[in-house]
């Protein structure tokens, strides 16, 4: 219920404007976030790097209502690529990005899967020159078809583009299936958009249920599974799985959000396995703060407290 009225709120311009301009939001975003430039990003990513995790690094942004803009996201993405590769960090996939497909263009009211599918093949080649991948992340409900479509269009010229399903889908056991070909990059996440219930499961049990499933799915098959989860239940059926499978150490990877368990990334890198932290940095990070804040009251505990503070 809680997660529901602040996912509603978030697209209220007066929540956003009380929440943007309080005195210690920052303190807050700074948590979560890298920081606004690239510079950020590149310093957090070698800080990440140099304790045995991977990166993948988000450029804040979404909903983009114009060619330029999406255009000017492209830009910064394929800089930034040239930069971690001259200095070593994305080789191997040490370090990828992750691209929103709104935030370079696929939500514009014309030619919108076009602009997105030629900004996304810019960012995929300028990540083939640093050697890294590129991840697609998912939105909300009504993106994911078309989300599906890119990935199909653009894996002929990029085969190690990934994307990412949503356990709360209904849907997403069957796309899991049907993306478990050899060099197949999912990442499975439960999904932290609002959905109507017909398309989306709706309690948090069924979700999990969803996840175990779509797991099961992937590491089943040839592909390499990508598994974003903080949940400790989770990560154990998903260790075990693993096993039951026969899978290398280095054939899946887990994830999770930078800020969020910290001391977990660091245990299962200890431990051998590959575990990538999403990095998200720049200065409009307002939707990604508020989908944090959702998931987890004790978050939205952190922040309230910090605005308590201010007084
Ligand atoms: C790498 C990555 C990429 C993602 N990409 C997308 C995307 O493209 N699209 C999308 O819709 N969503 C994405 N998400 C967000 C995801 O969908 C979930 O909203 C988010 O990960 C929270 O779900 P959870 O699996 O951690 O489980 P939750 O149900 O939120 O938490 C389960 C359990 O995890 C533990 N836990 C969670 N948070 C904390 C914490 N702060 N401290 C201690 N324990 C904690 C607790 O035990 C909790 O009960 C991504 C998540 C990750 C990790």
């Amino acid at each position: 219920m809680l997660r529901r009225i602040l996912l509603a709120a978030s697209a209220s311009h007066r929540v956003r404007q009380i929440i943007t301009t309080a005195p210690y939001t920052r303190d807050v975003v700074a948590r979560f976030v890298a920081g606004d430039t690239a510079d950020d990003a590149i310093a957090c990513t070698r800080r990440l790097l140099a304790d045995g995790l991977l990166v993948s690094l988000d450029y804040l942004g979404e909903d983009t209502a114009d060619p330029d803009q999406a255009a000017a996201v492209a830009d910064e993405y394929v800089r930034l690529l040239a930069r971690l590769g001259s200095a070593g960090l994305a080789s191997g996939g040490r370090a990828e990005v992750s691209v929103k497909p709104t935030a370079v263009g696929l939500g514009l009211p014309e030619h919108g899967e076009k602009t997105a599918a030629g900004n996304i093949a810019r960012i995929c080649a300028a990540a083939r020159d640093a050697g890294t991948t590129v991840t697609l992340d998912m939105e909300d409900h009504t993106r994911v078809t078309a989300t599906l479509r890119l990935l199909a269009e653009l894996r002929p010229d990029f085969p190690d583009l990934g994307c990412v399903l949503q356990s709360y889908l209904r849907r997403s056991a069957d796309d899991c299936a049907g993306l478990t070909a050899a060099g197949s990059r999912v990442r499975l996440c439960k999904g932290a958009y609002r959905a109507p219930d017909g398309v989306a499961f709706a309690s948090s049990a069924e979700v999990d249920r969803s996840y175990a499933r779509c797991l099961r799915i992937l590491l089943g098959g040839d592909g390499y599974p990508m598994l974003a989860t903080h949940d400790p239940r989770l990560i154990r059926i998903a260790g075990t799985r693993a096993e039951v499978e026969g899978r290398a150490a280095g054939s899946f990877e887990y994830q999770m959000l930078y800020g969020i368990r910290p001391a977990e990334q660091r245990r299962l890198a200890s431990g051998g396995a590959r575990m990538r932290v999403y990095v998200p940095y720049g200065s409009d990070w307002y939707g990604y703060l508020v989908r944090r804040l959702a998931e987890r009251p004790a978050n939205l505990a952190f922040f309230l407290r910090s605005l308590i503070s201010t007084g």
